[in-house]
């Protein structure tokens, strides 16, 4: 009945549908064990009209045109810039940490030095890690590194993933740089905006196709079974194609163990207030048990008596009790993770993608690259 079965409606799972179904009209079973599509992008309106991003914000940055142009099929877009403030020694500065993050937090003649110092060194405009900027020899530059590192990264990287900046992939810390600019903007892509109607708007659109058949509040544990080297789909061998963007460990049943992730845990208010705070995202390093609060109505600039926010409390996974959100990189997970993709290659007809399958760090824009690519390369080619 369906050639190719579908785990997680997310970015991944629906844009392999979409494509499946409208380019080559296969038919597709798409099931996801919550009660919405989007995956972890879900959006929706909250009982006081505001639209809130019910797993965490999202904000949409690209400088690929490709994957611009293919969202915008399903899409037109409100321009939004994101920006982010940081609460550092009783102020609200631009994050990321920038020239005119300097000028606040120092005296003139001392920023004025050091920024002649950082735009000598790394050129205006440009982005330097904090791993890298630690390593400079010059007193100056050497000081404001390890402010940077202290006030910025070293609680907030305890809180968010309970470990040392130095302990994580270098690729995570190099996510929040030092930008040696006066552009506040939290991202320098090409293309900024969130989409005019909300994140789910897209997916429905993605998913409406006749071949398409949406499968909600379904655990694929309870549909799809694995057998010594094939699946069976509602109690019969299927030898079509399983697409799965859940998390790989409990696919394999834990064969290699489980593989560790961090959680949020998302609180919500809604404060009888126009406005909440400054930017639309502010950061807590140091002060709280919360990371940052965001404020959703100041994404779309939208008019409402009242406004909700978001404080995210940074926790651990725990299979069965919360969300996995982060996948935490290590030696040893990656290498946990490498046995469960080796063992994966039994199956023919599986594909592993997304962050939870693939246990990646998946901005939106690099999981529709991935998920086109992986259409090209394995669905279409010849
Ligand atoms: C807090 C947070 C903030 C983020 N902010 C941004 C941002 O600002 N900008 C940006 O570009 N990216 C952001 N991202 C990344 C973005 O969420 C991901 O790129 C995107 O969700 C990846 O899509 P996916 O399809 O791989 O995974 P998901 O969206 O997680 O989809 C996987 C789906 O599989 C389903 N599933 C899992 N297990 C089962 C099961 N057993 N049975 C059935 N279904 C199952 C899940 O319910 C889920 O719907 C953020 C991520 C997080 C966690």
């Amino acid at each position: 009945m369906y050639d190719v079965v579908i785990v997680g409606a997310g970015f991944a799972g629906s844009i392999l549908a979409e494509r499946l179904a409208s380019q080559q009209n296969k038919k597709v079973l798409i099931i996801d064990k919550r009660f919405h599509i989007g995956g972890n992008c879900f959006d929706s309106f909250d009982e006081h009209g505001i639209l809130i991003h019910n797993y965490g914000p999202h904000l949409f940055h690209t400088s690929n045109k490709q994957i611009w142009d293919y969202l915008s099929k399903f899409t037109t877009w409100y321009n939004y810039h994101h920006k982010v403030e940081g609460f550092i020694d009783g102020q609200y500065v631009p994050i990321p940490f920038n020239l005119n993050t300097l000028y606040k937090l120092f005296p003139d003649k001392m920023a004025s030095s050091i920024e002649n110092k950082l735009i000598e060194k790394y050129g205006f405009g440009n982005r330097v890690t904090i791993l890298d900027l630690q390593k400079e020899d010059d007193k100056e530059l050497k000081f404001i590194a390890n402010f940077i590192y202290e006030k910025i990264f070293l609680n907030y990287s305890a809180k968010q993933w309970n470990k040392k900046v130095e302990e994580l992939d270098s690729a995570v810390s190099a996510r929040v740089p030092i930008v040696i600019s006066k552009d506040d903007r939290y991202f320098n892509d090409n293309y900024q905006a969130l989409p005019e109607q909300g994140y789910t708007k897209i997916f429905e659109k993605m998913l409406t196709d006749k071949n398409i058949h949406v499968m909600l509040n379904s655990n694929f544990k309870d549909i799809l079974t694995l057998e010594e080297k094939t699946f069976s789909l509602f109690g019969s061998e299927f030898n079509g194609e399983v697409i799965f963007t859940g998390m790989v460990d409990e696919l394999f049943d834990y064969k290699f163990g489980e593989l560790p992730y961090r959680s949020i845990d998302l609180k919500f208010e809604n404060k009888k207030l126009e406005s909440y705070q400054n930017a639309t995202t502010t950061n807590y390093p140091n002060d709280y048990d919360y990371t940052r609060i965001t404020e959703f109505k100041k994404m779309y600039n939208s008019k409402n008596d009242s406004t909700t926010i978001a404080k995210e409390y940074p926790q651990e996974f725990i299979n069965g009790v919360n969300t996995p959100y982060y996948p935490l990189f290590t030696d040893e997970n990656n290498t946990k993770y490498k046995q469960y993709e080796e063992y994966s290659k039994k199956f023919k007809n599986l594909t592993l993608i997304g962050r939870l399958a693939e246990y990646k760090y998946y901005d939106m824009d690099d999981i529709v690259a991935r998920a086109l690519e992986v259409y090209e390369d394995k669905f279409n080619a010849n």
